[in-house]
């Protein structure tokens, strides 16, 4: 919620962010960049081009704060789901959206192809943008929208209970589709 506020500089956001981004994507990401000096005063100027909606979605990443069931798999009665967009052999976990290239092939209809598919720059680690912001924000609510959707849990149930049986993938991708569609006016 630091990145909400206009007027903050602060000499140790790079640090406390990169401590934040080890928790959330493992230090092997976080050793992979160094940021520059100035990165999150060009952060915060493109912060000042997208709406709050759209803002929201930088922290909640970069915090590890999406809603899946990986991160909730400690609390009794929650198991781990799959992609819940049809990933084979991938969990419902935030270091897998951030490069699910299902999920981002929905932020693409809307935004074409990004030229820097690298975690790094979808985060805005490296070279910043209300363009990446958006897409960003984009990805987030997609996954928010579809994951909270009963028809979604109730697909992905019948298909955990009978892999295969079902148009799993088809009806998901339906609600997904129509997720981007309402999101992406919600950009702007
Ligand atoms: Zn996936």
């Amino acid at each position: 919620m630091r990145a909400l506020s206009w007027d903050l500089h602060t000499v140790n956001f790079n640090v406390l962010l990169a401590r934040k981004i080890t928790t959330t994507f493992g230090s092997a990401f976080a050793s992979s960049f160094l940021l520059t000096s100035n990165w999150f005063d060009e952060l915060l100027q493109h912060f000042q081009l997208v709406k709050p909606f759209v803002k929201i979605g930088w922290p909640k990443t970069a915090a590890g704060a999406w809603c899946t069931s990986y991160r909730f798999r400690h609390m009794s009665g929650t198991h781990i789901l799959p992609c819940i967009f049809g990933c084979q052999q991938c969990d419902d976990r935030l270091d897998h959206y951030v490069e699910c290239p299902v999920l981002w092939s929905f932020v693409a209809n809307y935004f074409g192809a990004e030229e820097d598919t690298s975690l790094h720059s979808r985060l805005c680690l490296v070279s910043p943008s209300d363009l990446k912001l958006r897409r960003l924000a984009l990805a987030h609510y997609i996954y928010g929208q579809v994951s909270s959707d009963p028809d979604c849990l109730h697909f992905l149930n019948s298909h955990i209970a009978s892999p295969g049986l079902h148009n799993t993938w088809r009806e998901i991708h339906g609600i997904a589709l129509g997720s981007s569609r309402a999101g992406y006016h919600l950009m702007w």
